[in-house]
């Protein structure tokens, strides 16, 4: 068995890194998904435990100073973190995990870890960032402000990334992760592991 890959996704908010996630997750039967903390409000639709743990920000520095994050960062003013169990789980049964981080948590992440497939979903152009943040309706408008200039920053760190995927049809950007995924399990180190005690 080999040790499960950390693929982290990180883009501006709006790029469309849920839908492409979830659509993976359904692909693959053998990838699953890291459930992070954080002390955002619930949006409609979502399910505590599956998309996010929703804590209180008592349960999160709790969370803290009991080292139980793996990182964690405040993004657009609220917090969120990986907690350590989840990366431990894909470390021991070797089954690979999603990531959906900012780039401060992708950072953290890469240095404390030094691995990692690094992936960043955008759309080609940023207006169309904003109109499918308004189209989403689930922000009120000076949090979209915010994550619009957000997005500037974020854009910034792109070039530390290992893959880009275009987020303009979602149907190509699903095949195109989906090619990440498939070739990265490709990599000689990783299948040589597997097969070496057979030859
Ligand atoms: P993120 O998780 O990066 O913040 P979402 O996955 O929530 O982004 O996507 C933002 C909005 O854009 C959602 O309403 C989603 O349905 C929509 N969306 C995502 N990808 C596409 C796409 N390729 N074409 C059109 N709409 C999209
Ligand atoms: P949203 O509130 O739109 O779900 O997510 C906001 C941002 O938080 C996104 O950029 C997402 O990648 C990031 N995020 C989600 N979970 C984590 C986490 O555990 N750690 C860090 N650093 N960022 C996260």
């Amino acid at each position: 068995m080999r040790e499960g890959i950390l693929f982290i996704v990180s883009g501006p908010s709006g790029s469309g890194k849920t839908t492409l996630t979830k659509h993976l997750i359904r692909r693959f039967s053998d990838l699953k998904f890291a459930v992070s903390c954080t002390t955002r409000r619930q949006r409609p639709g979502e399910v505590d435990g599956v998309d996010y743990r929703f804590v209180s920000e008592k349960e999160f520095e709790d969370m803290i100073h009991g080292n139980r994050f793996a990182e964690w960062a405040i993004v657009h003013g609220k917090r969120y973190g990986t907690p350590i169990e989840e990366l431990e789980r894909a470390k021991s049964s070797g089954v690979d995990l999603i990531l959906d981080l900012d780039v401060q948590g992708a950072r953290s992440i890469r240095n404390k870890y030094g691995l990692g497939v690094y992936i960043f979903v955008v759309p080609s152009s940023f207006d169309v960032l904003k109109e499918r943040l308004i189209k989403r309706q689930s922000d009120e408008k000076f949090e979209i402000i915010k994550r619009l200039g957000d997005a500037k920053r974020e854009m910034e760190e792109i070039k530390l990334y290992d893959y880009i995927i275009i987020n303009d049809s979602l149907d190509e950007a699903l095949e195109n992760l989906a090619a990440v995924v498939l070739a990265e399990r490709c990599k000689k180190d990783r299948v040589l592991e597997l097969i070496k005690s057979n030859y």
